[in-house]
């Protein structure tokens, strides 16, 4: 197979009734790993680059190219996405490495300025064939912002997406990122709601999926989230792994050893969250 776009990855989710799982990536052992469970389970997948990890690497191209060649080499179809981006200099930066797809986040604006700066950059990705998501309602738990209670309205998101033409939506329906216990309380009405509104070529996006239980994943795809975004799930899984394999060996200092242990759990989660997401 090889790197194929949003449009794609998106429609064979849909066609199959599943929710499509899109991971972040933070190194090179995550975008392997993430790709690896992804042929484990035979379903496509997203890598995905926030803005803040290309702070932490200092630059997109060397993370961002790594996770195109890794998508292309894949035995099942993967999308590469920017995430998360509030900055227009990074996403023209992905346009250029050859990304398909970018989320932008000016969820920093009022909403007119909101509006006004989505819709312009939607235009300039479209020329461009790049699919772009956008944020409404901000899901809390990034940047120091902790707003738990924040919810989309239905009449809001199909008022947004109209304005804006962008290709898919996150909402905030009762996650928030970077959650370490996975007991979110989502709003499956909001989310049946805002999907009857939002016009049916728009997916919905589920930001902060790591503090969701698997059967309320389940519940969400059925309910009509589209894209499934999760992070801080695998650092856990990652993180635990590595921890776990240091303590067994304190001489170990190949990275090799304890990165390939961190790389291959990583790959039995995004394998078994897959098969979660195919309710
Ligand atoms: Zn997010």
């Amino acid at each position: 197979m090889t790197a194929v776009s949003m449009a794609q990855v998106v429609a064979a989710a849909q066609d199959a009734g599943a929710g499509l799982g899109a991971f972040n990536v933070i190194g090179i052992e995550h975008a392997e790993a993430i790709v690896a469970g992804a042929e484990q389970a035979r379903l496509p997948v997203v890598l995905q680059i926030s803005e803040n990890c290309v702070k932490y690497h200092g630059a997109l191209e060397p993370i961002g190219l790594a996770s195109l060649a890794i998508a292309r080499a894949a035995a099942v179809p993967v999308a590469v996405h920017l995430d998360h981006a509030a900055s227009l200099s990074l996403v023209e930066a992905a346009a250029g490495f050859g990304f398909g797809s970018v989320m932008f986040d000016a969820s920093a604006l009022d909403y007119a300025g909101n509006v006004a700066a989505t819709a312009a950059l939607t235009a300039w990705c479209h020329e461009r064939g790049i699919w772009v998501e956008a944020e409404l309602g901000e899901i809390g738990g990034k940047d120091g912002v902790h707003a738990p209670g924040v919810r989309t309205s239905p009449e809001d998101a199909a008022a947004y997406a109209d304005a804006t033409g962008v290709d898919a939506l996150a909402v905030a329906v009762g996650s928030s990122h970077a959650m370490l216990t996975r007991d979110a309380l989502l709003d499956f009405d909001l989310i049946g709601q805002i999907r009857a509104r939002v016009q049916a070529a728009v997916p919905l996006v589920l930001h902060g999926s790591s503090g969701v239980s698997d059967a309320a994943l389940g519940k969400a795809v059925l309910a009509g989230m589209a894209k499934i975004n999760i992070a801080t799930q695998l650092n856990k899984v990652f993180t635990a792994a590595v921890r776990e394999r240091l303590a067994a060996d304190e001489r170990m200092v190949d990275p090799r050893r304890y990165g390939a242990a961190g790389r291959n759990a990583v790959a039995a989660e995004v394998a078994r969250l897959l098969t979660v997401l195919q309710p």
